[in-house]
């Protein structure tokens, strides 16, 4: 045999064959070359071995007693799923149909019996490639997943907030509309404005802006008592809130919520013409969406009701559907102004 230079990178060389005097020769080769060499003479030890010690690479008897090579060829890839190792089967034969089988039941190459060190050698080296090249696809492939799934992330949370963004405030406004629609439940939307936010930025400047709209997103976030309700940063200083299975009267009793808790956190506003701390003006549509509703027809009456519930002093709620906002309802319904209800469980 030809002297020949130690492998780059040793393997673990699983050996399979009923014969041991292949065995002992294919051995000290990989031995000289320093490969580790495991040695099985049955196809149940060979995937025995081949579970249990995961070798880069099988050398692989076609004529054994019991089990032959090809079964354990076809029990060993199904004992790897996703997974690859190189299997080289060993034959004394080379018919055509021979290597056509070997390669059909799952092998790699076929080498026929003796086999010089040359070509063993030359083989093993060409398996190591794709080896290499396998597990660097692998690897690119994992690390595409992963930074598919901080895009996906990134691409769904306001940085500055946290909340949901824009992007995925659409995408659950829409989805909760389908629903709302098969079930045949009322869905509210609101749009919340800070109210002179402008000036809150020329007096304290944009880093306590920043942290002031945190904070707001923060309470939005504590309002939503009901898992499916959801909050998000619609953009700016705007934010929305979903609310399925609201009717109107719960949107007004929420929205009525959501100001008295903002009133209570008195987050100090240094130049409002509206009062000493941060408001909130909202506009709500509620529906019962049939096929005629649409997202875009939701933003725009909230919209709507948002400009109503600016131009009428800020700091309330305007109902689209009911033409009103919180302080009339408030007068409507209760005429002495008492601490505000949590939202309603149920409609109402
Ligand atoms: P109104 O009561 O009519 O809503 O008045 P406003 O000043 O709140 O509204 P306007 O639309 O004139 O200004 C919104 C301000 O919100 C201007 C902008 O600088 C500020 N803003 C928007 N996004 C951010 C942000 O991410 N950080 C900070 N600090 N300010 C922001
Ligand atoms: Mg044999
Ligand atoms: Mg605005
Ligand atoms: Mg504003």
């Amino acid at each position: 045999m030809h002297p020949l230079p130690a492998a780059p990178t040793p393997l673990t060389i699983l050996i399979v064959d009923d014969q041991s005097a292949t065995r002992v020769a294919l051995t000290a080769e990989l031995d000289r070359a320093g490969h580790r060499v495991l040695e099985a003479d049955s196809a149940e030890w060979a995937l025995e071995l081949f579970r249990r010690y995961r070798p880069d690479l099988v050398l692989l008897d076609v004529e054994m007693p019991g089990h032959d090579g090809y079964w354990t060829c076809r029990e060993m890839r199904a004992a790897e799923p996703g997974g690859w190792t190189p299997i080289i089967f060993l034959s004394q034969f080379n018919q055509d149909e021979d290597v056509w089988k070997g390669i059909e039941s799952g092998g790699d190459d076929y080498l026929v019996k003796p086999v010089s060190a040359m070509i063993l050698h030359a083989k093993l080296r060409a398996m190591q490639r794709l080896a290499l090249m396998r597990a660097r696809l692998v690897q690119m492939s994992e690390d595409l997943r992963a930074a598919n799934a901080q895009l996906e992330e990134l691409s769904s949370v306001d940085a500055l907030t946290g909340l949901m963004n824009r992007r995925a405030l659409d995408a659950r406004l829409q989805q909760e509309l389908d629903l709302a629609r098969r079930e045949g439940k009322p869905l509210t939307l609101m749009l919340c404005d800070v109210d002179h936010f402008k000036r809150y930025n020329d007096a304290a400047g944009h880093v306590a802006g920043d942290a002031c709209l945190r904070r707001i997103g923060q309470l939005l976030k504590e309002t939503c008592r009901r898992p499916s309700d959801c909050a998000g940063r619609y953009g700016g200083e705007e934010f929305a809130l979903v609310l399925p299975n609201t009717p109107r009267s719960g949107a007004m009793t929420y929205a009525r919520a959501l100001m008295r808790t903002v009133e209570l956190a008195a987050i100090p506003h240094p130049d409002s013409p509206t009062g000493g701390t941060i408001t909130l003006s909202g506009g709500i549509t509620t529906c019962l969406p049939d096929e005629s509703t649409s997202a875009e027809g939701l933003i725009i009456r909230a919209d709507d009701a948002l400009y109503n519930a600016k131009s009428t002093g800020r700091n309330r709620f305007f109902s689209y559907e009911m033409q009103m906002d919180t302080a009339e309802q408030r007068r409507a319904v209760a005429p002495s102004p008492g601490p505000a209800a949590p939202p309603p469980a149920t409609p109402t």
